[in-house]
């Protein structure tokens, strides 16, 4: 049987939602007789491929890189889900949204650092005035919520896909640009 072509993606989360895929644990182990990573965090891969099956997108987008890197996975992904809250709804990124870009780094190199405070010159992305979740951008296929999400959910989500039912999935929660 041909494996299925999986990647995962991190933009603006904190990691935990790739912590939750690693939860899988010995389940790993099982879903890796019908699937290849291909892209991910998690494999030294640097060029997001062609022809992916799935892409899990942990994180919000916060930044012109994050929503290039969206759109070039989404015209390269068959099912693409926003994994864990930020992705789905924003969540922890999207905090800063009522303040702005400028009062936030400000708040954050300059109010609460005693020694040489100031906005690094460099090294920093080019932050959009929002931090937003997957779908305002594209269609994303699946939510899987969560802080992080649960292992079994995303277990239960990757199966589907595996076994052909998320066709039944995407008809009851494709959403989104
Ligand atoms: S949803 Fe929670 S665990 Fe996942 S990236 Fe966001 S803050 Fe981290």
């Amino acid at each position: 049987m041909k494996k299925l072509r999986l990647a995962t993606l991190w933009l603006d989360g904190c990691s935990g939602c790739h912590m939750s895929l690693l939860d899988m644990d010995e389940r790993l182990l099982d879903l890796t007789a019908s699937i290849d990573f291909v892209y991910s965090p998690l494999v030294d891969v640097k060029t997001f491929p062609e022809a992916v099956d799935v892409t899990c997108i942990e994180g919000a987008v916060s930044s012109t890189e994050d929503e290039r890197q969206l759109q070039t996975v989404r015209k390269r992904t068959g099912v693409l889900i926003a994994l864990g809250d930020c992705a789905v709804t924003g969540n922890v990124p999207a905090m800063r949204n009522s303040c702005g870009v400028d009062q936030m780094l400000a708040s954050v190199y300059c109010q609460r650092e005693a020694i040489n405070p100031q906005i690094p010159a460099t090294g920093l992305p080019t932050l959009n005035n929002h931090a937003l979740p997957l779908h305002h951008f594209v269609k994303v296929d699946l939510f899987i919520p969560g802080c992080p999400p649960a292992a079994d959910n995303l277990f239960a989500a990757l199966s589907a896909v595996i076994d052909g039912r998320a066709a039944d999935l995407r008809l009851n929660t494709r959403f989104g640009a």
